[in-house]
């Protein structure tokens, strides 16, 4: 549209390498839900960084803790200790009820961690024999990019030239309790899986699912992972997506709106019978557990708290459903999800819908084709959002 926002897609896509397909819109600028691109148009966010930005762009206070912290130190690797670390996990223990907690940057590194712990754990616990364990996972999820998050995955495209993928991987279908059952082994050392499916179009599981899953593994002596990166911290209307059926994983795996949409940071949180079989050089990351990435999550988890965007989720989230369900057009095959994390499922590519919406001042994206997610930063308020139930009408009416 406009020559400044153009040259900037222009040369990014002339040095970038070509693993994204971004709508063609730069960001410039932006404040709790809403954006702005060079030229001036505002648009709301309706994607949150996938789900980074729970506490929404820029929140006052966790900037405030960023720069704060940024006139103290930044960065000490963990050669050395640094004073916000323990403050870190405190927040962190409390939050999830876990008593140890192991910090990286990113979200694919932070499921790295849990599978070397589940791998380590069933060695040096379990007894499994020497490379011999086994990881169950579930079809069509999405658990990051790394050789192991793509050999977890079930979607050839994203494995597809990166061969040979990780063994010891076994898939079931999400949600099929027996298909569990049937593919333990005494091998055995953990199953991954997310407590909603995120990439996979914002997919819920059977009611019942997790609690059944918590005591099979349970019974099993298996390592229950759930991957609240993207379902987790208030975005499916309760702190974890877990919660949904009152059980609690054996580790959890954190990342993106635990740094607020500021700064990186993911951990795994387990007890100690678990986490506690790494070994000094055994695992670690130069950048995991910074000063500047601790503060900034401990604000951000405080903000979390403090303006109780899990209940608002939650509340916002059946209203935005409601208005969502009146929208009469054959098109729309679902509209489903759990707090402010809503699919509208399509009987056609979702894409062109994004861009009208983009068109509106509405930025979403599709998911896996046929799916619009709708996830706005968890602080929007009551009349943005009818703003933008009045903009998804315009154009998933008729
Ligand atoms: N796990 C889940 C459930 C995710 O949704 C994502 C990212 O979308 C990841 C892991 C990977 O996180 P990151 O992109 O920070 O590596």
């Amino acid at each position: 549209t406009s020559t400044k926002s153009n040259k900037i897609i222009e040369k990014t896509s002339q040095f970038g390498a070509n693993n994204y397909h971004p709508l063609p819109i730069v960001i410039s600028q932006a404040e709790g839900v809403w954006v702005q691109d060079p030229e001036g148009n505002k648009y709301m966010d309706m994607l949150s960084a996938y789900s980074a930005l729970n506490q929404g762009h820029r929140h006052p206070k966790i900037i405030q803790a960023l720069k704060d912290q940024a006139d103290k130190i930044t960065l000490t690797s963990r050669a050395f200790h640094n004073d916000q670390l323990a403050p870190f996990y405190e927040k962190v223990a409390k939050l999830t009820g876990k008593d140890m907690i192991l910090p990286m940057n990113t979200g694919a590194e932070a499921v790295e961690t849990a599978i070397k712990a589940a791998r380590r754990w069933a060695y040096d616990v379990k007894g499994v024999a020497d490379n011999q364990a086994e990881i169950i996972a579930c079809e069509g999820n999405f658990h990051g990019r790394t050789m192991t998050a793509v050999s977890l995955s079930s979607d050839t495209e994203y494995k597809r030239g990166f061969g040979p993928m990780l063994p010891g991987i076994k898939l079931i279908p999400y949600g099929d309790i027996d298909a569990l059952k049937s593919a333990i082994t005494p091998n055995t050392a953990a199953f991954l899986v997310e407590p909603i499916q995120g990439e996979a179009g914002i997919v819920i599981p059977p009611e019942g699912f997790l609690k059944q899953v918590a005591e099979v593994c349970q019974e099993n002596n298996i390592v229950f992972i759930a991957d609240e990166i993207q379902a987790g911290l208030g975005r499916s209307g309760k702190t974890f997506a877990c919660d949904w059926e009152e059980v609690i994983p054996d580790m959890y795996i954190l990342g993106k709106a635990l740094g607020g949409g500021v700064f990186p940071i993911s951990c795994v949180a387990a007890n100690k019978e678990v986490l506690g079989v790494f070994n000094p050089g055994s695992h670690g990351s130069t950048f995991g557990g910074n000063p500047l990435a601790c503060a900034v999550s401990i604000a951000s988890l405080e903000v979390l708290e403090e303006e109780k965007l899990a209940e608002r989720s939650l509340e916002l989230g059946n209203y935005f459903k409601e208005k969502l369900a009146e929208i009469d057009n054959p098109i729309i095959k679902e509209v489903r999800g759990r707090g402010l994390f809503i699919g509208v499922e399509l009987t056609e590519a979702a894409r062109p819908f994004c861009e009208r919406l983009k068109e509106e001042g509405l930025l979403c994206k599709e998911t896996h084709d046929t799916v619009i997610r709708f996830a706005p930063p968890l602080v929007i308020s009551k009349e943005d959002l009818d703003w933008a139930i009045s903009k998804i009408k315009t154009v998933l009416s008729n």
